[in-house]
């Protein structure tokens, strides 16, 4: 069970918008490359500095439980790797690197298949922004200062989108994944997202940039 996508659910009772994403796709070999390309921006303000990317696993660049790059999405997940090399480019799984993953088997191997780290953390998505910042403080190569300049790439609002909102950063909803998700809370994402952008709802400003 994820503890922390249940508690911090409450806190949509209070801000619906904090489950809104910054850019939607349906599906991850969409995502447009520089990412900084991906968020639009209002006149005379300049696009945003997105000096790292964090991925979700499981229904985004791979099929859930699987721990290899879906092979539709094998060419952009390439282009994002040179685009954000070194610790740049980061995997934030509820899987793979948690407390399920007994002796972290699954992050090893999806680290050997993909080439990029994944990130080992004690608590599940959207409670772990703490430690994924913590990750970006101890590896200056990604020269993030801000978490402005994170972007988080993933198929599920109430854990991607709402950690990236929570964090300050931005978000790119992957809203169709590699498999079609029918379940229940799938759905209710769904109806609750265009029910709050039908109500004017948008998502929130992400932190300002300092240096
Ligand atoms: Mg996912």
């Amino acid at each position: 069970m994820n503890l922390s996508g249940t508690l911090n659910v409450f806190r949509l009772f209070a801000n619906p918008a904090l489950s809104l994403p910054h850019c939607t796709i349906a599906t991850f070999d969409q995502l447009p490359a520089p990412l900084s390309a991906a968020f639009t921006v209002r006149d005379g303000e300049k696009q945003p500095d997105i000096r790292a990317v964090v991925l979700d696993k499981d229904n985004c660049f791979a099929v859930p439980k699987q721990n290899v790059i879906y092979k539709a999405n094998l060419s952009k997940f390439e282009q994002l790797r040179r685009a954000y090399p070194g610790s740049r480019l980061l995997i934030v799984s509820n899987s793979a690197g948690t407390s399920s993953d007994i002796g972290y088997a699954e992050a090893e191997l999806l680290e050997n298949n993909t080439g990029v780290k994944v990130l080992r953390h004690l608590v599940k998505k959207p409670g772990c922004h703490a430690e994924i910042m913590e990750y970006f403080r101890n590896a200056p190569d990604a020269q993030v200062t801000s978490p402005a300049q994170v972007a988080i790439v993933g198929d599920r609002l109430f854990t991607d989108v709402l950690m990236a909102n929570m964090m300050g950063s931005r978000s790119v909803w992957v809203k169709d994944g590699v498999v079609p998700d029918h379940g229940l809370l799938s759905r209710f994402e769904k109806g609750i997202s265009s029910f709050l952008l039908r109500r004017g709802y948008r998502a929130p400003e992400p932190q300002s940039d300092f240096e």
